[in-house]
């Protein structure tokens, strides 16, 4: 198995360099975004809890989303690896996702990190919430509160990954397929 993490902050490309990354490489795409907005779509309870949490730009429980994902693990017995997007988003998300895929005998190959300033981070979710449909990204306040909880809870999650030597930064500026090209010149070296 292969499996890698694709991270950087709200509105870097995660979601659109992985559509990509997965139909080249044949990975199983696991985003926790889109997991917890398919539980809104279907108003389970989980949903309706996790929306009030999304649209103030803040991170839901960690139980939760460790939940979602193993449960995706169990549900794809074999994939040939997992693209992770927006996942792990915490310390104890990247510690729990190690011991899951432990238990599955693999592990993280790398983590590829986009880089991307704030000021465009911000001109990118404005724009993408024209047509997102995406409640958290048409306001600016929860953009920013987005961003906050990045830097606050997320950026450290790289530490964790930069101490076993896993981590890519790969600039995430320029043209999608720029950035595409980049991508898949650091997963060819370690596939
Ligand atoms: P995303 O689609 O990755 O931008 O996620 C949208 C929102 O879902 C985030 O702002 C969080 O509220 C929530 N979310 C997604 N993934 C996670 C995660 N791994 N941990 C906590 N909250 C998450």
């Amino acid at each position: 198995m292969f499996n890698l993490i694709l991270f950087g902050p709200p509105g870097s490309g995660k979601g659109t360099q992985s559509e990509k990354l997965i139909a080249k490489y044949g990975l199983k795409h696991l985003s926790t975004g889109d997991l917890l907005r398919s539980e809104i779509a279907a108003q389970t309870p989980l949903g309706l809890e996790a929306k009030k949490i999304m649209d103030k730009g803040q991170l839901v429980p960690d139980e939760v989303v460790i939940g979602m994902i193993s449960s995706a693990l169990d549900a794809n017995p074999n994939a040939k690896g997992f693209l992770f997007d927006g996942f792990p988003r915490t310390s104890a998300q990247a510690e729990a996702l190690d011991k899951l895929l432990e238990l599955k005998k693999t592990s993280i190959a790398a983590m590829l990190a986009l880089n991307v300033s704030e000021e465009e981070l911000v001109k990118r979710l404005m724009k993408r919430g024209e047509t997102s449909g995406r409640s958290d990204d048409t306001n600016e306040t929860v953009i920013r509160a987005r961003i906050t909880e990045y830097r606050n809870k997320t950026e450290m999650v790289a530490d964790y990954y930069r101490n076993f030597d896993k981590v890519v930064m790969v600039k995430g500026e320029g043209s999608i397929d720029d950035i595409f090209k980049a991508l898949s010149a650091e997963i060819d070296q370690r596939i």
